[in-house]
């Protein structure tokens, strides 16, 4: 079972509804924690190796692949999802999105183990952003932690051959054939800011995956919300 799997979206929604309904009365360090909390339950129930979560005073959240570690923004404890709930919803599933990239590598890291996949062929040995990850594999070593490599390997048998046309596509984009295209899509990004190439951005195979689990999530938060309304409206109407 992956983080794209009904009961692990599921579980966090419910999670973030019960959170959603006490909002105002919980502190900050409250909600901080409840969230991590929640990814800590999700990423077990789907074998996967907790990353380090650090909180950050910005507006945009990311997935260091070589740290294993979830920059998340504190946006998703400061937004109010009362008078922007729309706001809210986007920064409260953001860690998910970030927690699913972390899935992501989890998947390519068994693939290339379980020689399910070739290991990618870099693109260039030099030391422009992202180069120094392609280039571990030249010195035919994984980009990741020795601790999340020593994990990953005792449950290697766990990957999928169904899971192969995805890990295909994340590996080509983030290390292999399309990782320039990739990077330059990064660098752009980085350098004129979010209105230029975020459509791009947004369209990676990796980003395209993680935002549509995203929205999964999302969903179903907002149905648990919806019906709880209803419940109430109900109350109102027969109590
Ligand atoms: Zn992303």
């Amino acid at each position: 079972m992956l983080l794209d799997d009904p009961a692990p979206q599921s579980y966090y929604a419910q999670g973030i509804k019960a959170l959603h309904d006490h909002w105002a009365g919980h502190a900050e360090n409250h909600r901080r924690a409840a969230i991590e909390n929640l990814l800590r339950q999700v990423a077990s129930m789907v074998n996967l190796p907790m990353p380090q979560v650090v909180w950050k005073d910005s507006g945009s959240s990311f997935f260091r692949i070589a740290q294993w570690e979830i920059h998340a923004s504190l946006m998703s404890v400061t937004t109010n999802p009362e008078t922007d709930f729309k706001e809210w919803l986007h920064k409260v599933t953001s860690p998910y999105h970030e927690l699913r990239h972390a899935d992501q590598h989890r998947v390519l890291l068994e693939a290339y183990l379980t020689k399910a996949l070739a290991l990618p062929v870099p693109f260039t040995r030099g030391t422009a952003v992202g180069g120094h990850l392609p280039s571990a594999f030249q010195r035919e070593e994984y980009p990741y932690p020795q601790h999340i490599i020593m994990m990953i390997r005792t449950q290697k048998q766990e990957f999928q051959q169904a899971w192969i046309p995805q890990a295909r596509s994340w590996s080509d984009s983030i290390y292999g054939a399309h990782s320039r295209f990739r990077r330059d899509t990064m660098e752009t990004l980085m350098t004129k800011g979010k209105e230029h190439h975020y459509g791009t951005y947004r369209s990676l195979p990796e980003e395209a995956d993680a935002f549509a689990v995203q929205t999964e999530v999302k969903r179903r938060i907002k149905s648990l919300i919806r019906l709880a309304d209803e419940d109430l409206q109900l109350a109102d109407l027969f109590g």
